[in-house]
């Protein structure tokens, strides 16, 4: 499973987490849910340590990482747990949907390029790319470049995959692709924690919903307790405010 204990988070003088607890099973859809400036990007960014934290231990399957006494080491395996899906999709842009796939697999896997080919050929048929494999991201639709980064992601085979608003910078009529990918892999039970302004999708498929707030993990339910019979004030005005 997962654990995040104790877990704070600076920017120069601004404390944007604090002591963050967390658990997620394996298996476990997580949706965050909160305002702008909460921390939900820093806390998806802390789990595989794009930023390092001051304080607090993350636990990812087999890697327990104390932030006190972070060694290079134990940084590469508890990256090497998680892979994230951004919002702007970060693929290479003079490399193939296949290539963007498969890079990790040859530089950080050392297999052999047949081998990951295959691997690559086969998840971009999962995420309903098949005949994309040669497209650079150019000349691909948002939506589709967003599922050659879950591909991308799921290559690594990690314990958990993090998205960070997976959906928010694509048109509306993009959206749905995407989510549907998604579903998918919650129906397989992938390990999923997942920011997302899209509250009738997290609603729907996750298993727990967190709502954050100034840095804190204010509230953490079911979707229905969340969304239908929130307890603290601050979800509660959140959730009117949408429209
Ligand atoms: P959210 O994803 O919920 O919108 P973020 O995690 O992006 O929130 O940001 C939380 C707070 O941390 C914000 O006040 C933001 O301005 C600040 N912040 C985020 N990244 C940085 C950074 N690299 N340097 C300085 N401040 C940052
Ligand atoms: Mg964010």
């Amino acid at each position: 499973m997962i654990k995040v204990s104790g877990l704070r988070k600076k920017f120069h003088d601004l404390q944007v987490l604090h002591d963050i607890e967390l658990e997620v099973n394996k298996g476990e859809v997580v949706a965050i849910i909160g305002p702008s400036g909460s921390g939900k990007s820093t806390l998806l960014r802390c789990l595989n340590l794009l930023e390092v934290p001051e304080e607090g231990t993350v636990t990812i399957d087999d890697v327990a990482v104390n932030m006190r006494e972070l060694a290079k080491k134990d940084m590469y395996r508890l990256r090497q747990k998680s892979a994230m899906v951004f919002q702007n999709y970060n693929l290479f842009k003079n490399k193939t949907a296949l290539q963007n796939v498969i890079e990790s697999l040859i530089v950080v896997k050392n297999m052999k390029e047949a081998e990951a080919k295959s691997i690559g050929e086969r998840l971009l048929e999962q995420v309903g790319l098949s005949g994309k494999f040669d497209n650079y991201p150019s000349t691909l639709s948002g939506g589709q470049q967003q599922r050659v980064g879950i591909a991308r992601a799921l290559a690594v085979d990690p314990y958990v995959i993090l998205f960070d608003e997976p959906t928010s910078a694509l048109d509306p009529e993009l959206v749905g692709e995407v989510l549907n990918v998604m579903r998918l892999l919650a129906n397989k039970n992938t390990t999923m924690i997942i920011v997302t302004h899209e509250m009738s999708f997290a609603r729907e498929v996750a298993d727990k919903v967190i709502f954050m707030a100034d840095g804190k993990i204010i509230e953490t339910g079911g979707p229905e307790d969340i969304f239908s019979n929130p307890q603290n004030e601050r979800t509660k005005r959140f959730l009117s405010q949408l429209s």
